[in-house]
């Protein structure tokens, strides 16, 4: 036993001459559509529909979903190299062309049969985009604490509330939504809450404010504001009062992908400061030839690629359907998006003043990643979750701890 894993074979990592091959597909779409307006997207905080529609053709809204739901059916090592690749040169776009998984997953992992063939096929072939709507003023690590409520009148559910922080709001025509439905008993406060899918066109919907938050500029979440939304009864997403499960496990299958969006802009950043610590020169000589910045490098390095090797491990276990999945997912995101928050900060020192120059393009992946950070679970949450995962194969059953 390699504690608290089984044995040494759990740390395999399984890549494929067909993972590689699709990797430098991305990396050519990368290069030749969206390197040249990457500073355009920055400059603008707007991603050009075009790009979208292009991204639509190479099939990268259907990566990761399944064949008969209109996807290309591969796996999530595909899934953890297209952000990788794309993050590289935009962590905002790669949150544009996955965040649709938040809506895809718990529809896949939850729906009806009817709901797959209606809501998931449009969004694999990139037709529609699609988003989640979890988050509250009020709550956001705190699931249990949301406000919006659903209640059943004549056949219909209503919704009413707010919801915060919607990533691709401004631009999706499906969301699942959360709602609480019933009052939690006192010692479950997670239950009682039910997920709905509700269309965009629904009276009573609006996409509120948009959020103006430091990095992804271009994909900037949004406010929505739920007025007596009336949905109809086959749009109940799960089992009724069971939503807390529904997010939890939905936020559990794409945390990989965030770990895999540090992982690019730890790269993109190490590669930027590896050229200019080799071009600029002070002294007499380049920089590089300076222990601080090339111990800076290094210590780069030496995280870039552990944090690279957590992302392709749980990725790997994720393909094995493997329970560990989960803490490994936990343990790849804290890591990857503190080593890409450390690289962006040990990038601007390296690049001196054009560091903190904004036309350089450096400064904007401390940005971006300082947001890696926080969504899809903040890094103290995955802490929680690491210790949970841990107690839970210890001693085969969760315990509390806050
Ligand atoms: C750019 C962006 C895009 C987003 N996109 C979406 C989206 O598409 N859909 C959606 O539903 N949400 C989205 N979110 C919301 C995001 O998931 C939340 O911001 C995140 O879960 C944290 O919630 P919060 O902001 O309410 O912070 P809080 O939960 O209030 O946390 C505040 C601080 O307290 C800490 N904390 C809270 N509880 C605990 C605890 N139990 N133990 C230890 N520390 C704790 C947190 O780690 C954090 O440091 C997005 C957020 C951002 C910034």
């Amino acid at each position: 036993m390699v504690f608290p894993f089984n044995s040494s074979l759990d740390f395999n990592i399984q890549l494929s001459e067909e993972h590689e091959l699709f990797r430098k597909t991305i990396r050519e779409f990368v290069e030749k559509e969206l390197e040249p307006i990457a500073m355009e997207i920055e400059k603008n905080n707007h991603i050009p529909d075009e790009l979208f529609e292009k991204a639509a053709q190479l099939g990268l809204f259907g990566v990761g979903i399944p064949e008969e739901y209109g996807g290309q059916g591969a796996d999530h090592m595909n899934t953890v190299l297209m952000m990788e690749e794309i993050s590289r040169v935009s962590p905002a776009f790669g949150t544009a062309v996955t965040v649709h998984g938040l809506f895809v997953v718990p529809v896949l992992l939850y729906g009806t049969e009817e709901q797959k063939r209606k809501y998931v096929p449009p969004v694999a072939r990139g037709e529609k985009l699609a988003a989640h709507a979890n988050t509250e003023p009020w709550a956001g690590s705190d699931i249990a604490g949301i406000r919006t409520t659903a209640k059943k009148v004549n056949g219909h559910w209503v919704i009413n509330g707010r919801k915060m922080f919607i990533t691709g709001a401004d631009r999706a025509e499906f969301f699942v939504v959360s709602a609480r439905t019933s009052p939690p008993p006192q010692d479950k406060r997670w239950k009682g809450i039910t997920f709905f899918i509700v269309e965009r066109d629904t009276p009573g919907f609006k996409v509120g404010q948009k959020i103006n938050v430091t990095g992804l500029r271009g994909e900037h979440p949004h406010e929505i504001i739920l007025e007596d939304v009336k949905v109809p009864e086959e749009n109940v997403l799960g089992p009724i009062g069971e939503g807390f499960k529904v997010a939890v496990n939905t936020y559990n299958h794409g945390r990989v992908n965030i770990a895999a969006q540090a992982v690019g802009i730890a790269q993109a950043v190490f590669e930027k400061s590896l050229n200019y610590a080799m071009q600029r020169e002070a002294f007499g000589r380049p920089i590089i030839g300076f222990e601080a910045v090339a111990f800076k490098l290094a210590d780069m390095l030496i995280k870039l690629e552990a944090a690279r090797l957590l992302v392709y491990w749980a990725a790997t276990l994720a393909n094995q359907k493997r329970r560990e999945y989960v803490m490994a997912a936990s343990l790849a995101k804290t890591f990857a998006t503190e080593v890409a928050e450390e690289a962006s900060a040990h990038a601007i020192k390296i690049h001196g003043g054009y560091g903190v120059d904004v036309e350089t393009g450096v400064e904007r992946y401390l940005r971006d990643t300082l947001i890696t950070t926080i969504y899809e679970g903040t890094n103290d949450i995955q802490r929680l979750n690491i210790i949970r995962e841990l107690l839970r194969q210890v001693f085969g059953a969760p315990i509390n701890i806050t």
